[in-house]
């Protein structure tokens, strides 16, 4: 059988670059896009070449990275434009192969092995790549070929920014058994303590230690890793994310009584925000916008919306952007009659993991899977088993979830 050829394509300081692009006075200083800026809290999502000079880091707070590098300038993230610029290098690696596999928005594997005929050897149709990246988006990638998808990535990472990395066979004992373990996919923070407690720091030392002891060591997971350190990983190239989402995804309601108060509102879009989150969660989607329709007493409609700076999924936050949507779009005195909230501008959940990052990113995670549980009770013991505090009549508003009994 003939070696396969994968290619790992990885944009460069993606957010950062796509923040730069067209804005000359930019060009040298030292930029980052932060979450949060207006807050002292946030934190640096990514940096530029220039601010990784000085010891910028992803995920560190903004007030610790303009310590490192004064006149640091951090500009808010516009997750809108990282989701098109990623589309449209999609579109350029689709000219090479419809074998394409997302691994967060700014990195792709490509298997070409079938294309070589029409456009050349691996290392060609990657230099092809990378320039056609920079001469129509201005923005750079790297590119590592390989005979495996392990190897391919290690190489986008091994010469960046803008450069061609080529690994074959015969260059592994020598290229990349050196490298550090932890440059390989799969040996995250706490596989590497094990490895290290064990001896083992290169991807060579990785590759030369008996399986079997690798499998007492790390469990099951020890035997992959001895597997991608030989060259041996068969994983294919696979087409995720490819499922097409919706344009949109909403709901409204006309509520038996109109609502009169700030807090009938915010009941009606809690229920409404909770059915808007679980729909989006089927379809493996997030928002990148929320909007909001009102209807009041007299039928007069209106309607308003906000671009969100992250994308987001969660019930408690569609329903804080909704109402304060609402409430920016109510005279707070005509009785309304219904509401809707819609979630739009919807992206691929693998387009969007990366954009959390540092404790934001825990918090939304510790949300997510706590709604995600909530969603499954819902589900065994019916609809009111689990109620929020403001939704029983009678009991404090407040965020607290509360357990109304659960009936068999
Ligand atoms: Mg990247």
């Amino acid at each position: 059988m003939a070696e396969r050829i994968i290619l790992h394509c990885d944009l460069n300081n993606f957010f950062a670059s796509v923040e730069c692009l067209g804005r000359e006075e930019l060009k040298g200083k030292p930029v980052a896009v932060g979450g949060s800026v207006e807050q002292r809290h946030g934190i640096i999502l990514a940096k530029n070449e220039t601010a990784k000079k000085y010891g910028v880091k992803t995920a560190e707070a903004i007030w610790q990275a303009e310590q490192k590098c004064p006149g640091l300038i951090v500009l808010p993230p516009h997750y809108d434009q990282y989701v098109r610029y990623s589309r449209l290098v999609r579109r350029i690696y689709e000219q090479y192969t419809d074998l394409i596999e997302p691994f967060g928005i700014d990195e792709c594997w490509l298997d070409v092995t079938g294309s070589t005929k029409l456009f050349g050897p691996g290392e060609r149709i990657a230099e092809q790549i990378r320039q056609t990246v920079k001469a129509k988006t201005g923005l750079t990638i790297s590119v590592g070929v390989s005979f495996n998808k392990i190897f391919a990535k290690l190489g986008s990472d091994y010469k960046k920014p803008d450069a061609v990395t080529v690994f074959r066979r015969e260059d592994m004992e020598r290229l990349i058994w050196p490298l550090p373990a932890q440059e390989m996919l799969g040996v995250g923070a706490s596989t590497l303590r094990s490895l290290h407690r064990i001896g083992i720091f290169t991807i060579g030392e990785l590759a030369k230690t008996d399986p079997h002891m690798l499998r007492l060591v790390l469990g099951k997971g020890g035997e992959t890793l001895w597997r991608f350190a030989n060259g041996l990983d068969l994983s294919p190239v696979s087409l995720s994310g490819e499922e097409p989402v919706p344009k949109s995804v909403g709901r409204s309601t006309t509520t038996p009584q109109d609502m009169r108060t700030a807090e009938d509102i915010a009941l009606t879009l809690l229920w409404l925000s909770e059915r808007v989150s679980r729909e989006l969660r089927a379809n493996h989607a997030l928002a990148t916008v929320v909007q909001v329709h009102l209807r009041d007493n007299r039928l007069n409609v209106t309607e308003h919306q906000r671009r969100l700076q992250q994308p987001v999924r969660l019930a408690e936050l569609l329903r804080k952007t909704g109402l304060a949507l609402i409430l920016e779009a109510w005279d707070g005195v005509t009785p309304l009659r219904s509401i809707g909230i819609r979630a739009a501008g919807l992206v691929h959940e693998d387009e969007s993991f990366q954009l959390c990052f540092g404790s934001d990113y825990e918090q939304l995670e510790r949300m997510e899977r706590l709604e995600r549980a909530v969603e499954r009770m819902k589900e065994k013991y019916g609809r009111d088993a689990i109620l929020r505090c403001r939704q029983i009549a009678g009991g404090k508003p407040g965020q607290h979830l509360a357990f109304k009994g659960v009936v068999n």
